[in-house]
This record gives C-alpha cells, sequence and structure tokens, in this order.
C-alpha cells in the first residue's frame, strides 16, 4: 500500500460486508439478486468504477449498439423479457434497472469506486479492498469474508487497436467503438471501419444511411446468421394470452434447444451449416456478389460467436452501394487513410477500428494473498469458477457461444449454495486444491483454442490461470454440460478445502 493509501485509511472508517462483489454489470447485478433471494441473511456491497449501472451496456455507446444474443437468453432466468429478441443497449439498461428496482437492490450498489487492489489475509480470512473515488480521487476501504469477482473481461477505459505502421501521420478522426465520442458528426463523411466482427455488423448499417460512404475493411470474413428480430413462439403465446414469466421459460427452452442442436451440428457436420449460413448471406446479396472473398470464413462454424444480423441490415447497405466490403491486410497508415497490403488505398474522413478489446485479468486488481503478489496465471482454474491458492473468491465468466447470463446465473447459484454450506459447516474458509490423483496433471492454456480463439483471448492467454486435463479444471464454455453439472458439484469433495 501506498504512503498515501495508509495514511487516508487511518483517516477513514472500514466498512465490513460478508460478500463484496466486483462489478454492476449484466453479472454483478444479477448475483445481487441472487445473494438477496438465496442467502437472506448475508450483508453485501456491489461496487463498480462507472457512474451507473450496465458495465458493457453502458460503456459501449456507438450508433447502433445492441446485443448479438437473443435476450431471453440473454435476460435474467428470473426476469421476463417482453421484447423483441435482440436489444438495444438503452432496452438492456432499462432492464437491469428494473431488476435493482424491484429487488431493492440500489442501496447495495456503489458507484465510482475503481477497485486499486485486494489483500488476502490468511490470519483472518478476511479481503481488505481498496477502492478509488473516480471523482474525488479519495480511498475508500472494506473488508470482505468472500469476494465475488463481476468485472467482465475487458478493460473499459480504452478498446485494442493495433500498433499499425503510419497510424502517427493519419490526419482524420479515428475512432475506437468502445469510446465513441457522442458528438461525432459522420454525416455526409467517408467512413472507413477496420474489422468485421459484431460490432461492425452493427456500426455499419447504423451509420451508412448518414454518411456518403461506408467501406469495411477486414483481414477475414466473420459468420454472420441474418435473420428476422422476433421471436415467433413468443409471440403466438402472447396472443393467446399466456403470462409473461410462464413465456419466458418456455421461450428460453426452446431457443436453448434450437442452439444445441445447431452447436452439435456445427461440430459434426460444419461443411453442411457452414454452407447454410453461406446460403443465408447469398439470399441478400444475389449470386453475382463475391462472398467466398467478403463472407466466407476460414474457420469452422462457431469457433467465435455468431454474429446475428436482424433483418439481414448490413447486407442491404452492401445492396443498395451505401457500404463496400474489402477483404485485405493494412500495410500502412497515410495521411488520408490507409495502403493495403493489396495495394488498394482506402481514404476516409473518419476509421473506426472495430478491432476488438484488451483483456482485463480480474478487473486490473492488484492481488495480494498473505502478502505475496498474486500470479494469476501460477493458479489452476476450477471451472472457470475458482482457482488455486486463491481463498473464498469466484469469477464469474460467461459463455460466448451461448449467452453470457446463462453462466452468470449459474454461477450465482453455486456462489450462494457455497455460502450456505460454510455457513452449514461453520467455515470461513474454502479454497481448491488439486487431489491426489490430478498431481500429474498436464497444465495447459485457459482455453482450448482448437475449440474457441477470439483476438484478445489469444493476445492475453499468458496472464490467464491453466487448465488441466479434466472437467473440474477446465473453463469448457459447454452450457449444456455445465448445467447438469455445475448444480450437481459435490461441494464435500476432496477439491474442496474448508477451514
Ligand atoms: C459490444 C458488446 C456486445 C456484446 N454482446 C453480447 C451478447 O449479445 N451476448 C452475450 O452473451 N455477450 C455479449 N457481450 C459480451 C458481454 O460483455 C457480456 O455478455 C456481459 O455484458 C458481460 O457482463 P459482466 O457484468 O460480466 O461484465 P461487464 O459488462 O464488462 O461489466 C463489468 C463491470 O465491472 C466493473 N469493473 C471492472 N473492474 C473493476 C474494478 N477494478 N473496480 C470497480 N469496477 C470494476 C466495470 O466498470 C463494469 O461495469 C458483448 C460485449 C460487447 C463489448
Amino acid at each position: 500500500m501506498t504512503e498515501t493509501a495508509t495514511l487516508s485509511r487511518s483517516q477513514t472508517k472500514t466498512e465490513h460486508f460478508d460478500v463484496l462483489i466486483v462489478g454492476a454489470g449484466i453479472s454483478g447485478v444479477g448475483g445481487a439478486y441472487h445473494l438477496s433471494q438465496q442467502c437472506p441473511g448475508k450483508t453485501f456491497v456491489v461496487l463498480d468504477s462507472l457512474e451507473s449501472h450496465g458495465g458493457t451496456w453502458l460503456t459501449h455507446k456507438y450508433p447502433g449498439i445492441r446485443s448479438d444474443s437473443d435476450l431471453y437468453t440473454f435476460g435474467y432466468r428470473f426476469k421476463p423479457w417482453i421484447g423483441p429478441p435482440i436489444a438495444s443497449a438503452e432496452e438492456i439498461l432499462s432492464y437491469m434497472g428494473e431488476v435493482i428496482e424491484e429487488n431493492g437492490l440500489a442501496p447495495h450498489i456503489r458507484y465510482k469506486h475503481k477497485i486499486t487492489s485486494a489483500r488476502w489475509s490468511g490470519k483472518d480470512n478476511l479481503w481488505t479492498i481498496e477502492a478509488r473515488l473516480t471523482d474525488t480521487g479519495e480511498s475508500r476501504f472494506f473488508t470482505a469474508n468472500f469476494l465475488w469477482m463481476c468485472q467482465g473481461y475487458y478493460r473499459h477505459e480504452k478498446g485494442y487497436t493495433p500498433d499499425w505502421d503510419g497510424i502517427e501521420n493519419y490526419k482524420g478522426t479515428l475512432v475506437h467503438p468502445q469510446t465513441w465520442p457522442e458528438d461525432l458528426d459522420y454525416k455526409g463523411k467517408n467512413v472507413l471501419v477496420i474489422g468485421s466482427g459484431a460490432t461492425a455488423a452493427t456500426v455499419v448499417p447504423a451509420i451508412a444511411g448518414d454518411c456518403n460512404h461506408v467501406t469495411v475493411l477486414q483481414r477475414s470474413p466473420t459468420y454472420f446468421a441474418p435473420g428476422v428480430n422476433r421471436n415467433e413462439l413468443a409471440d403466438i403465446l402472447r396472443e393467446i394470452d399466456i403470462d409473461e414469466t410462464i413465456i419466458h421459460d418456455i421461450v428460453r427452452k426452446k431457443i436453448l434447444h434450437d442452439q444445441e442442436a445447431f452447436t452439435q451440428r456445427s461440430m459434426k457436420e460444419p461443411e453442411v451449416v457452414k454452407a447454410e449460413l453461406l446460403a443465408g448471406v447469398r439470399a441478400y446479396l444475389g449470386p453475382d456478389y463475391d462472398v467466398d472473398t467478403h463472407f466466407t470464413p476460414r474457420y469452422r462454424p462457431w469457433r467465435q460467436r455468431l454474429a446475428f444480423v436482424p433483418d439481414g441490415d448490413i447486407f442491404k447497405g452492401i445492396v443498395a452501394g451505401k457500404a463496400t466490403m474489402v477483404t485485405d491486410e493494412i500495410d500502412h497508415f497515410t495521411e488520408k487513410g490507409i495502403i493495403t497490403k493489396g495495394g488498394k488505398t482506402l481514404e476516409a474522413d473518419i476509421i473506426v477500428t472495430a478491432t476488438g478489446f484488451n483483456l482485463n485479468v480480474l478487473g486490473d486488481i492488484e492481488f495480494t494473498i498473505d502478502e505475496k503478489p498474486l500470479d494469476f496465471a501460477d493458479t489452476v482454474t476450477y471451472r472457470g469458477m475458482m482457482f488455486t491458492g486463491v481463498p473464498n473468491m469466484v469469477w464469474v465468466f460467461g459463455y460466448f457461444r451461448a449467452s453470457w447470463t446463462l453462466r452468470a446465473d449459474m454461477i450465482a447459484d453455486f456462489v450462494c449454495r457455497t455460502l450456505n454450506h460454510m455457513q452449514a459447516k461453520g467455515a470461513k474458509r474454502v479454497e481448491v486444491a488439486l487431489r491426489p490423483e490430478d498431481h500429474n496433471m498436464p497444465l495447459l492454456p485457459w482455453l482450448d483454442t482448437e475449440n474457441f480463439n477470439p483476438g484478445y483471448m489469444l493476445r492475453g492467454m499468458h496472464l490467464l490461470p491453466k487448465r488441466g486435463d479434466k472437467r473440474e479444471w477446465q473453463h469448457t464454455q459447454d452450457y449444456w454440460r455445465e448445467r447438469e453439472e455445475i448444480p450437481a458439484i459435490d461441494l464435500d469433495g476432496a477439491e474442496f478445502k474448508y477451514s
């Protein structure tokens, strides 16, 4: 701790809570709800560095920002979603706001609290957390028995922009979607969007109508699934006056059933699924469009998140001549734009770098365990939730192929069950440890990149915990197995150590 922090600590009182939740995004607010329902006696606080709830949906303000998952499954299992399946950030924020209000969670949440350090003391079985107030710079101190990490997976302050050759020469406006200036005037301008993931697919149709022209420069294509932004089953059930709680439950089950079938098919017959996805794109772009070059990915379907395109809006922009795809690589920047490796000159008034995130491991918080700095990469993960050598802490890392929140809800049940189990046992501390049969287990990188390989994970893999070759020691990204396995975890299993 710095001298200033020590000084301010002696001047401010330290508040104690049974549980401290880091982050008021969809995971943290969900965690607070489940805790209040399943562990009603526990005291808790949620700290977030932003000025309000929402996390991802508050940070991102680029035009057209919306979910790419349906909200029946991205929404919580306990609060019905009643709008169209794909939702805007604003709709998600207001849904989360209702959860906070309806469940009296607001008094438990403190905004503008940026957590800078978390120190575990084995002597006291306590975490001491220091947070800096983002408006005044003052420090606040908290102790907590249990830390629930809902900090997401990327740094909110700044997106990832590669260090391209000559980028400093560009005289136009350079914008990352994560820090989109609210007053950015793109009307009548030529805009170049670099990147082709879900963000590009959202920004392009949202701005194309107002711009002179939008060019999308992608290194390699992404899979898109065009469709209509409505759920037929939900519409029918609503028409016959079924209760929204029941509709939510049924529609979630149906979507998850269909997604499971799709995932299975993507693994078993990737070529057939690929052909179907490409046919969906061709239906919008017509037979003469070069789908092979611009919309035929090199990876197998479902290795990265599939971007749902409501009403094929990005394709309509291309057909209307408002947007053009270029599949090539950046060689260097010039004053006016970009020269590609293929020799193309792409000039633009505004360049949008939809190039992804900076991975944020444990909220960029400085962790110590009994005064020793924690190097997360030295730990082994227990199902992507707990970590060897790190007591009384659970981390929420959701799904990428299915909706993130499915896992956040499930981990919340696990945390609450663990807290209640500890209370019943009179335990003050729980941690996971390799069992005798795990000691010769090979330790591998956090994710199997054959299975799932987005850029920010590849860039940050060396910072993340290791995984083993047994399911207990892996973060599998497999909702359909975890929904059976996580609720069935034996909390008295040999991997759990209590004291
Ligand atoms: C543009 C975009 C669209 C997406 N669309 C989907 C989608 O459709 N479906 C899907 O499943 N997933 C989607 N994702 C992934 C998405 O991030 C997650 O699904 C989900 O919103 C993550 O929620 P979270 O609460 O876990 O984390 P976040 O939303 O990242 O929230 C974490 C919160 O923790 C706070 N925090 C972090 N560190 C600290 C600290 N040190 N001190 C204090 N507070 C801290 C942050 O300020 C933030 O508010 C999308 C991601 C992006 C960026």
